[in-house]
């Protein structure tokens, strides 16, 4: 007997890490997959510390650059459970793809390293969470090494991040001295152990708070200070309420040591307890129900090129109600044209490996010929919209001009190509033509990636020229106005890819300045008809 598509959707969960750079984002991601038998990943893995190195040459330059550049989406099974975790690159130089992969989360965990507290990236991917008003969980790791106090990293988390944090567990000792986590709702307390990094740790050694084995292990001292703290927190400490976690007011908060696994069991265990199962979605037809018989799925991401022996493109599709079934034949919202999503595929590594089910939470990657752009929707029916993707303001601009005229067509074409996958925004000065564009990226490093698409898959060399911008605003077809903008020292008007009008700026102050100094009105995305 097939089990029923509400047990199917109940029974996953999809979510994001969220984290800054270095904070054990891929050790967690790797002990979370260990738990699961099979693995598989859609989209490219972190090719980095996972001994499985990608072969493409797209994936050349994560290699050298110790870094991933791309989302991708990865599944388990545990416990019963469907797991998706939705990867987004770690490093300070992120890009929108980062930002957009989380429209496609149900949850978040936010994974805070001891010693540095709340950092800059985790703040931004925050904030894009909290607009979703989707859970957020926290991780606060490496509790292996000296860090700061528990009591005040919760109140970093509250009061950087402006949400309620409530510690689910509870550090005993930290550092040299880490002794293991007292989870305040069985009273267990889980001895620590280092040398468990090897994978799944069956073999976790618990015992009530209460128990002599217990006080022997982490010492009068010890037990006696988690005593305090622990009746601390129960009568000043926030009070547990699922439905303000669900609302992303209140984080639950886990301590631990993913190189150690330690505490992921006990985080697991619970995040799967308290997570939610994909949500229903709101769209122009009303709420969309995820076990709705309709399959119904947006497109978050566009890659292209993954694989050098494929030069393909592959469009990451969160499906956000009913069932995926290999061939099935959907339309296409934006072009009200029939789609055969013919072999949708999981990669595993370089593998690729056809799907033939899939559900609402799960993350399918389908080829594309072009058709298919960042919010598209694919529905067994016609007519579904989802609210449009957020819009991320790039900061970093640059002109980009082709060293070698002959390559003309293949520049544009390369330059379009990666618009449309939404890596780059693509401006045009209005002194020069389409040969030397400005881009707009939100992370410096989107340029080199930039450059380096360019000759590896179009065959182009390029010259990249930084502009001192780190703003863009769209303004009024006003010509006075336009006319004065484009005589300052302190802006460049530009037009966007749909011709609107567009101003670059160099900071804040300056764009305030010329806005009120000419009453200039400025606006944070394209003026729409
Ligand atoms: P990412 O950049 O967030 O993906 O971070 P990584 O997973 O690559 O981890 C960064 C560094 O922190 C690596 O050297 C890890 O071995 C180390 N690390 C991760 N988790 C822990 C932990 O629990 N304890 C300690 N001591 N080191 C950790």
């Amino acid at each position: 007997m097939s089990i029923s598509l509400e047990k199917q959707i109940r029974f996953r969960k999809t979510f994001a890490i969220i984290s800054h750079p270095d904070a054990g984002k891929t050790t967690l991601t790797e002990k979370l997959l260990l738990f699961g038998g099979a693995i598989h990943l859609a989209g490219n893995v972190k090719a980095r510390k996972t001994q499985r190195y990608a072969t493409s040459d797209w994936m050349e330059l994560e290699r050298q650059r110790g870094i991933s550049i791309t989302s991708s989406a990865m599944q388990f099974n545990y416990q019963g459970f469907v797991i998706n975790i939705l990867d987004t690159p770690g490093h300070q130089d992120f890009s929108e793809d980062t930002y957009r992969t989380l429209t496609a989360a149900d949850s978040a965990v936010m994974l805070i390293d001891a010693a540095k507290g709340v950092e800059t990236q985790t703040i931004k991917l925050f904030e894009v969470c909290r607009r979703r008003g989707i859970p957020i969980f926290t991780f606060i790791n490496k509790m292996d090494r000296e860090g700061k106090h528990p009591i005040d990293l919760m109140d970093e988390v509250e009061k950087v991040l402006g949400i309620e944090a409530y510690a689910m567990n509870w550090p005993i000792g930290g550092g040299a001295d880490f002794k293991g986590i007292y989870d305040r709702q069985t009273g267990q307390v889980e001895c620590f152990t280092d040398g468990l990094r090897k994978g799944h740790d069956d073999t976790r050694q618990t015992g009530h708070i209460d128990d002599p084995g217990i006080k022997e292990w982490i010492g009068e001292d010890l037990l006696q200070r988690l005593r305090e703290e622990i009746e601390l927190l129960d009568m000043a400490g926030n009070v547990f309420d699922q439905e303000r976690v669900d609302r992303g007011e209140v984080t639950p908060v886990f301590f631990g040591s993913a190189l150690n696994n330690f505490g992921v069991p006990n985080f697991l265990d619970s995040f799967l307890k308290l997570a939610p199962a994909p949500a229903p979605r709101q769209s122009n037809l009303g709420v969309l129900e995820p076990a709705s018989q309709q399959f119904v799925g947006f497109v978050f991401k566009i890659q292209a090129n993954m694989n050098a022996m494929h030069r393909d493109r592959i469009a990451f599709i969160r499906i956000c109600s009913g069932r995926y079934e290999r061939g099935m034949n959907v339309i296409h919202n934006r072009t009200h044209r029939k789609m055969r999503l013919a072999q949708p595929q999981q990669l595993f590594a370089q593998e690729r490996t056809i799907l033939d089910e899939a559900y609402a939470g799960d993350i399918i990657g389908v080829h594309d010929s072009g058709v298919l752009r960042i919010g598209d929707v694919l529905a067994e029916k016609d007519g579904i919209e989802f609210e449009a993707m957020p819009f991320f303001s790039p900061e970093n601009f640059a002109r980009v001009s082709i060293a070698n005229a002959l390559k003309r067509k293949q520049f544009i074409k390369g330059i379009q190509e990666l618009q449309e996958e939404g890596a780059i925004h693509v401006f045009r000065d209005l002194n020069i033509g389409v040969e030397a564009p400005v881009i707009g990226v939100v992370g410096q490093l989107q340029f080199e990636v930039l450059e380096y698409r360019l000759r590896d898959e179009y065959g182009v060399e390029v010259q990249i020229n930084n502009l001192p911008y780190e703003m863009v605003q769209w303004i009024p077809k006003d010509e006075e106005k336009i006319r004065i903008l484009k005589e300052s020292s302190m802006s460049m008007v530009v037009l966007d890819q749909d011709e609107n009008y567009a101003v670059l700026l160099l900071d804040k102050w300056k764009a305030n300045w010329l806005s009120e100094r000419y009453g200039v009105e400025f606006y944070p995305q394209p003026l729409r008809e």
